[in-house]
C-alpha cells in the first residue's frame, strides 16, 4: 500500500494533548494512521522510516495497550525501542521525575513516551528534554493517542466524525480519555454528550461544551456512538458509587439500555474493561455492535503516525519506505 504524503507541516514539538491541535492537524494524523492499517495486517509489517532513531517508553503507571502498541509502533518503523520499567529503575530509589528525564535525555533519545499519575507531569518533563515527548496519559488530564485511535475507529466505521452524536458514559470525573475525546470530537464537529451520576461528573463540566445526562436512557437516545468508561478506582478518594451492583443496574451498558441508541450505534471502550460493572460481557464481545478490538488495532497505526510526525520522519509517497 502506498503511504500517505502529509499535506501540512505539524508545528508542534511534542504531543501533550489534543488541546491546541487544529482540525487539519488531527485529520492529517488520522490520514497518516490510516495508511498504516493495511500494512499492519500484512506478514511483513516492517518499515524503515525511523531507522536510527531511539524511542523510550517511560511508564510510571500500569499499561497494557498503550505501552505495547507504542513498542510495536516504534519497532515496526525500524526504531530502537527501550521500555523503562519504573519498578526496576532508580525511581524506586528516590530519583525525581526530572532527574530521570535528564538522565534519559543524556542518552539522546528521539522520542520519550511518558505516562504519569499526575496531571501536568508530562508537560513539566517535556520542558527539560531535547527530544519529542508524547503524553501516554497524565493523571486525569489528557490521553491524546487514545482519542486519536478512537477517532480513527469511528471515522473508518462511519466515514466521518462531523455531525455524529457521541455519548461518553461513566466515570467522566477521573478520566483523561473522556477529556481528550471531548476535545477531539468537539474540534471535529461531533456532538458530545456525557452520561454519569452527578458524583462522577467534574465540577467544571459546564465549561466542556457537552450536553450532560444523568440517565442512560436519555443520554443514549438516538446516539451514533456509545463510549463506556471504567470506574477509575485508583484515582478515587472515598466512595463515589453506592455499590458495583447498583452502578451496573443504572449505568452499566446492556442490550436493554442500548435499545434507545440508533440501531447501528457502535460500542467503544478504551480498556481495561470491567465486565459486569460498566459493560455487559456479552455485549462487549458482540462483533455486530462492539468495536473494542478494533480500537486496539487502530492504536498501533495511530502511534506509528505520531512517532513519524513528531520525528519529522515522514514516509514519502510511492511505496514502502
Ligand atoms: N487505559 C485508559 C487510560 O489509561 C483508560 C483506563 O485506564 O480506564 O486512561
Amino acid at each position: 500500500m502506498t503511504a500517505a504524503t502529509p499535506k501540512i507541516r505539524f508545528p508542534h514539538r511534542h504531543l501533550l494533548g489534543i488541546e491546541g491541535l487544529s482540525p487539519d492537524e488531527i485529520s492529517e494524523l488520522l490520514d497518516l494512521s490510516e495508511s498504516h492499517v493495511e500494512q499492519n495486517r500484512q506478514t511483513d509489517k516492517k518499515r524503515t522510516t525511523l531507522r536510527g532513531r531511539t524511542c523510550i517508553n517511560l511508564f510510571f503507571e500500569n499499561s497494557t495497550r498503550t505501552r505495547t502498541s507504542f513498542e510495536l509502533a516504534g519497532k515496526r518503523l525500524g526504531a530502537d525501542v527501550i521500555n523503562m520499567s519504573v519498578s526496576t529503575s532508580s525511581i524506586k530509589k528516590g530519583e525525581t521525575l526530572i532527574d530521570t528525564a535528564m538522565t534519559l535525555n543524556a542518552m539522546h533519545p528521539d522520542v520519550l513516551v511518558v505516562r504519569h499519575p499526575d496531571s501536568g507531569a508530562v508537560q513539566l518533563l517535556s520542558e527539560k528534554v531535547n527530544c519529542a515527548v508524547i503524553n501516554g496519559g497524565d493523571g486525569r488530564h489528557e490521553h491524546p493517542t487514545q482519542a486519536l485511535l478512537d477517532a480513527l475507529t469511528i471515522r473508518r466505521r462511519k466515514g466521518k466524525l462531523s455531525g455524529l452524536c457521541v455519548a461518553i458514559c461513566g466515570d467522566i470525573m477521573h478520566s483523561r480519555v473522556a477529556r481528550s475525546n471531548i476535545r477531539l470530537l468537539s474540534i471535529m464537529g461531533a456532538r458530545v454528550r456525557v452520561v454519569a451520576p452527578p458524583t462522577l461528573l467534574p465540577a467544571e463540566i459546564g465549561r466542556f461544551g457537552v450536553e450532560t445526562f444523568h440517565h442512560m436512557k436519555e443520554g443514549l437516545k438516538d446516539c451514533d456512538i456509545v463510549m463506556m468508561l471504567r470506574l477509575q478506582l485508583e484515582r478515587m478518594n472515598g466512595s463515589f458509587v453506592p455499590s458495583v451492583r447498583e452502578y451496573f443496574r443504572f449505568y452499566g451498558l446492556d442490550y436493554a439500555k442500548l435499545k434507545v441508541a440508533k440501531p447501528d450505534a457502535l460500542i467503544m471502550h478504551p480498556g481495561p474493561m470491567n465486565r459486569g460493572v460498566e459493560i455487559d460481557g456479552e455485549l462487549a464481545d458482540d462483533i455486530d455492535r462492539s468495536v473494542i478490538r478494533e480500537q486496539v488495532e487502530m492504536g498501533v497505526a495511530v502511534r506509528m503516525a505520531c512517532l513519524e510526525t513528531l520525528t519529522g520522519a515522514l514516509p514519502q509517497s510511492g511505496g514502502k519506505t
